[in-house]
């Protein structure tokens, strides 16, 4: 059946070839499913060649995939003097108590093979004089220990050699433009899942069999009205593991970049922490410097705190700005070429303070998985941003969150290929309709408003009440699946968060 299909044949110019491979996938049984096109769903397919796999991505390669838009790099312990006990020590203490130190550990330890993995997937990281790799300092990290590439283009670089390498391999198909909607269980375990054409609400479902899936969707950031996120960023993973019954963990702990740059796009662009790691400082509309008195390692903070110092200034009518004048001046462009080129719509950072204010960035919390990725869901596994391993606790140091992708990617990876996976079933009818209203931009945009202004940086006890009820609400009454999968995740944000108010 396989042999129909010729291996990524599905590419960004796929539309008339489209419903034959379609119609094939929904009748294939041997493969493994990968929900997700950025880093833990690339590098997972790539580790698990040559077994035949399938990678679902909503939307084509290289586009949102949030691993395309990091302009850090990855947390790696490869410098002389550094180690995996100093990362791993780093990473427990900016996790408000709640970080798994021995999942930490795990992480940094494993760090310089998966570094290594991805030079010989063809990423350019930059190197020193001495050959050696390149390491800068952000936030919250003890040592220089974060690789990049040409300064802030790690993630698009990341993304272009993973799916040039993807591409190349016979045993992964690619299937773009599609998004997965809902999982389908069978006896309690995983027995496929159902798909829908992006952009084609009213088109039909395609029922996929598959008893091993592996959700790499990413966060929730698009749940936000501010956001560095992409619009693929939606929380549909979690939803929709939620729904098939997997455990989910900590979904109310969300981090706020602290300098999302305020030049009214959706998503914001970014101000990479590494700016701060080079000496920019953060100021109000005053020219005050504030984070020196909120923590003592002042803009090198960790990010909640830093968010926050942030956030009380906007809200304050302050104000705030990051400034780079005297830190980069004339050399910001070509150190920080895309944040430079995010400025561009009438702001000149080597010579004027940048407008920045908080937006939702990254998602702690997930579906729950064990040292191998796999879900408390027989037959499912998780990585990358949607999952949960125990690693970041109530918050992240930066460049911490590609490593623990590419990590439990090859973990998982591993996992499968020790796994005897049976066939599947037949699917049975599902629960989720086929008819799909059309998406209400309207309750989109309000959803995203509520989420910003009640379950934000700042929270309290009634805005939550509130949120709640009106999520709830919206996800009974939507006729859009993908609307209510983003009212599913909002309701386990807010009312996760409601139930560790103070
Ligand atoms: C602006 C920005 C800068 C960042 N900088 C850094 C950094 O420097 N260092 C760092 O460590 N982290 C950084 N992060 C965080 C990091 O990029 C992400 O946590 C990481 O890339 C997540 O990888 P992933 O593979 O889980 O998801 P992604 O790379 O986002 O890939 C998710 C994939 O899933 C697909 N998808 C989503 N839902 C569905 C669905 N229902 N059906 C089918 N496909 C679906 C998307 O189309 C996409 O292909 C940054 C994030 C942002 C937004």
């Amino acid at each position: 059946m396989n042999a129909v299909v010729p291996p990524n044949a599905v590419t960004t110019q796929k539309a008339q070839a489209m419903p034959n491979q379609i119609h094939d996938l929904a009748r294939n049984t041997d493969h493994v499913v990968i929900v997700g096109g950025g880093l833990a769903g690339l590098f997972c397919a790539l580790k698990l060649a040559p077994r035949p796999v399938t990678v679902i991505s909503a939307a084509p390669l290289g586009h949102g995939a949030s691993t395309a838009w990091a302009q850090g790099g990855i947390a790696a312990a490869v410098a002389e003097g550094d180690s995996a006990e100093a990362h791993a020590a780093d990473t427990v203490a900016v996790g408000a108590g709640l970080v798994d130190a021995t999942v930490a550990l795990g992480i940094a330890r494993e760090a310089g093979a998966r570094i290594h993995d991805l030079l010989r997937y063809g990423v350019p990281f930059d190197r020193d004089l001495q050959g050696r790799l390149a390491v800068g300092r952000e936030a919250a990290h003890s040592a220089r220990r974060i690789v990049h590439v040409r300064g802030d283009m790690a993630g698009r670089a990341i993304i272009s050699a993973l799916t040039e390498a993807v591409r190349a391999t016979p045993s992964i198909r690619l299937i773009e433009g599609y998004a997965a909607e809902a999982l389908l269980t069978d006896e309690g375990a995983i027995g496929g899942l159902q798909l829908r054409q992006v952009d084609d609400a009213a088109g039909n479902p395609v029922t996929v069999p598959a008893r091993a899936v592996v959700l790499a969707t990413r966060g929730i950031g698009h749940l936000y009205a501010a956001t560095t996120n992409p619009a693929e960023a939606s929380g549909s993973g979690l939803a929709i593991a939620a729904r098939a019954g997997a455990v989910i963990a900590d979904p109310g702990f969300v981090q706020f970049h602290p300098t999302a740059i305020m030049v009214g796009r959706d998503p914001a662009p970014l101000a990479t922490e590494a700016l701060r790691g080079e000496g920019a400082i953060l100021i109000n509309g005053s020219g005050e410097r504030f984070m020196p008195a909120r923590h003592r390692l002042a803009e090198l903070a960790p990010r909640d705190i830093v968010a926050r110092g942030v956030f009380a200034e906007v809200a304050a009518g302050r104000g705030a700005f990051l400034d780079a004048r005297e830190a980069l001046g004339a050399r910001f462009a070509e150190k920080f070429p895309t944040v430079f080129a995010s400025c561009i719509a009438g702001i000149d950072p080597a010579r004027q303070p940048i407008p920045v204010a908080p937006a939702a960035h990254y998602h702690m919390g997930g579906i729950a998985v064990d040292v191998h990725g796999r879900s408390s869901l027989k037959g499912l596994w998780a990585g990358g941003e949607v999952s949960c391993t125990g690693a970041h606790g109530a918050n992240r140091p930066a460049s911490n969150s590609l490593l623990e992708a590419v990590v439990y990617a090859a973990r998982i990876a591993e996992d499968i290929q020790g796994c005897d996976i049976a066939a599947p079933a037949r699917l049975k009818a599902t629960d989720i309709a086929p008819q799909n209203a059309a998406m209400s931009a309207l309750a989109e945009a309000r959803l995203r408003a509520m989420m910003t202004s009640h379950v934000g940086v700042i929270r309290d006890g009634d805005g939550l009440t509130e949120a709640v009820r009106s999520f709830a609400a919206l996800e009974q009454a939507s006729k859009n699946i993908a609307l209510r999968n983003m009212a599913t995740t909002a309701l386990l944000v807010a009312a996760s968060a409601w139930s560790r108010r103070a």
